[in-house]
């Protein structure tokens, strides 16, 4: 049953003054529960709106909405789902009712069947990732915020540790090998979906920060 449908591709660009030019993607999951990951940043109100629009889906129809992790550019939109749990990082919060979940830290975080939610920290202490079977495919997709910013960060791990804690690098590379492992697509933070090879999970593992 789950479908995976990446509504809005992420980017980001290094602007000559330093700073970024940057938009997380915005993925929706169509189950036996409907799931947003990451709601882009404050100034996409409408463009999500429209975009779920065209799969015939509002605002208020939505069950969970999942942040990959609490920087500004991944919860912008929260408030337009509030008939939904939010699950921010390792917490969840449902109206003014806040907890964190073990499941998450442990098992995952089972959202429906097929569709669960595990840690994986690393760009910053309380990242997580959102793992969807689907059924049509058989393939296993993996929505992971910033454990991947980009395809190019395979090939060039300077882009992912440039962004990530410093105190976590060993813990993001090892989490990194870990999801890539058990993807067969990545839907990264800051770039298009991709298709995971048997070469890029080599690359990963020799990228383990010992
Ligand atoms: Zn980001």
């Amino acid at each position: 049953m789950p479908e995976v449908i990446v509504l809005f591709d992420g980017y980001s660009t290094k602007l000559p003054n330093g700073s970024m030019d940057a938009n997380c993607t915005c993925t929706l999951i169509k189950s036996t529960k409907l799931i947003i990951v990451d709601t882009m940043t404050a100034w996409d109100r409408e463009k999500i709106v429209q975009a779920l629009a065209q799969y015939n889906i509002k605002p208020e129809n939505i069950d969970y909405v999942v942040c990959t992790h609490s920087h500004a550019d991944h919860i912008g939109n929260n408030n337009l789902f509030t008939n939904a749990t939010h699950i921010v990082g390792l917490s969840v919060q449902q109206n003014t009712i806040f907890y964190e979940e073990p499941q998450i830290l442990n098992e995952g975080y089972e959202l429906c069947p097929d569709v669960k939610v595990i840690a994986t920290p690393g760009h910053t202490a309380e990242d997580v990732t959102v793992l969807v079977k689907s059924t049509k495919e058989k393939m296993l997709f993996a929505v992971t915020g910033d454990l991947f910013e980009k395809e190019d960060d395979i090939l060039e791990p300077s882009i992912w540790k440039a962004l990530g804690t410093p105190e976590l690098l060993k813990t993001q590379s090892v989490m990194r090998s870990r999801v890539i492992n058990l993807a067969d697509f990545i839907i990264p933070g800051h770039g298009p979906m991709f298709r995971v090879s048997h070469a890029m999970r080599e690359i990963v593992k020799n990228q383990i920060i010992e």
